[in-house]
């Protein structure tokens, strides 16, 4: 089955948070990418949380010119090729969102081939998993949050996850100090446990935007709130620095939605930095990487779960595998794939079921393709 065609589309998809309950227009960037084989298969992967048009210049004038003729069923073969088209010397950033939807398409085509959702190719370890909202967005004031928190609860999510240290050293000159971050934070964390009771799971999530001191502060000032878990706590996911914190506290660390090599959850895995990793299957090279990334997981006896959003393909890989556990329902992503295909997540008491369409059961809207086309 030869790939014959390779193709991106850079895309700025409006949404909102209606389904939170309040009005904050924004727009979420994707990159869709089509791999077409000469059987007629389509198969459709994309990226996401980094700017779309580079991705999609890197899948257009390096890697699909790369890959054409190839067999689009040796997902392996077809990933060195692009590893070593793209990222030689150990490179990641955008031509590991390049990677990764392209590699999504394959296992699209996959599924397709074989008449078979991905999660069940996978390993079909499970056809309902666990899913909790990340609503605690930090453009919320104390008592929007408090509202969209008890929102999402009554939904029927049983677990929510808020963000902390923002913008933190990503800031810049203007942003407050990390002290006063860290204060308002811890409040902001308190005034939710008191308004979801003890039986609600609270999850915090700072995306490498904290110091060493300030991400310590932060957790010893949370441990009697009974945080579910504290991710990507610290600067670049700095491994030595996660593996002290992690000494330090009872609040479990999770780490690695963004990363791009394999090695780097290795590492975390020995310096036993985290409790959980979190490949990312729209970062982190696809599914290929991703299982392979579940095995070295699987040998540490550690779980994986979904941060980073992208449900409607990571819950594959959380379904698929064993060590899967549970899925993000992000809602800025959510919405933006409810207007690409015309579908999200059906959650039911805190649990998603998965679909038996075949590959990722994901088709989309050519209109949107065209509307929300970003082009600069
Ligand atoms: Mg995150």
């Amino acid at each position: 089955m030869k790939i014959v065609r390779v193709e991106a589309i850079p895309l700025r998809i409006p949404v909102n948070f209606g389904d939170l309950g309040i009005d904050h227009p924004g727009f979420n960037s994707i990159t869709h990418v089509e791999v077409e084989t000469d059987t007629g298969l389509i198969g459709y992967g994309m990226t996401s949380i980094t700017q779309a048009r580079p991705v999609a210049e890197a899948v257009n004038s390096v890697l699909g010119p790369e890959i054409v003729d190839l067999n689009a069923l040796f997902h392996e073969e077809v990933w060195n090729r692009m590893y070593w088209k793209a990222t030689p010397w150990g490179q990641t950033g955008y031509a590991s969102h390049a990677i990764s939807a392209i590699d999504l398409a394959l296992w699209d085509i996959k599924g397709k081939a074989c008449e078979q959702p991905v999660w069940q190719v996978l390993g079909g370890a499970r056809s309902a998993l666990p899913i909790y909202a990340t609503c605690g967005f930090s453009f919320l004031d104390d008592d929007e949050l408090v509202d969209v928190v008890k929102h999402v609860v009554a939904l029927g999510f049983r677990g929510v996850k808020l963000q902390v240290g923002r913008p933190g050293l990503g800031g810049g000159e203007t942003s407050p100090a990390l002290n006063d971050l860290i204060k308002s934070d811890v409040k902001r964390v308190k005034a939710i446990r008191s308004a979801v009771g003890p039986n609600i799971e609270i999850a915090v999530d700072a995306a490498c935007r904290l110091d060493l001191p300030s991400a310590r502060k932060l957790c010893q000032a949370l441990e009697e709130l009974d945080i579910a878990f504290f991710e990507e706590p610290i600067v670049q996911n700095d491994v030595r620095l996660m593996a002290e914190l992690r000494r330090e506290t009872s609040i479990p660390i999770t780490a690695g939605q963004n990363e791009g090599l394999a090695y780097r959850f290795r590492d975390m895995l020995l310096a036993g930095a985290v409790d959980v990793i979190q490949p990312n299957a729209i970062i982190t090279g696809g599914m290929t990487q991703c299982v392979r990334i579940a095995g070295m997981a699987s040998a540490f006896n550690v779980p994986i779960s979904n941060g980073g959003g992208a449900p409607l393909h990571n819950a594959h890989l959380q379904a698929g595998l064993s060590v899967g556990t549970a899925v993000e329902y992000q809602f800025n992503t959510v919405a933006a794939g409810d207007v690409l295909y015309g579908e999200k997540p059906v959650q039911t008491d805190g649990l998603m079921s998965m679909s038996d369409e075949p590959g990722f059961g994901l088709t989309p809207n050519p209109d949107v393709l065209k509307s929300a086309r970003d082009d600069g």
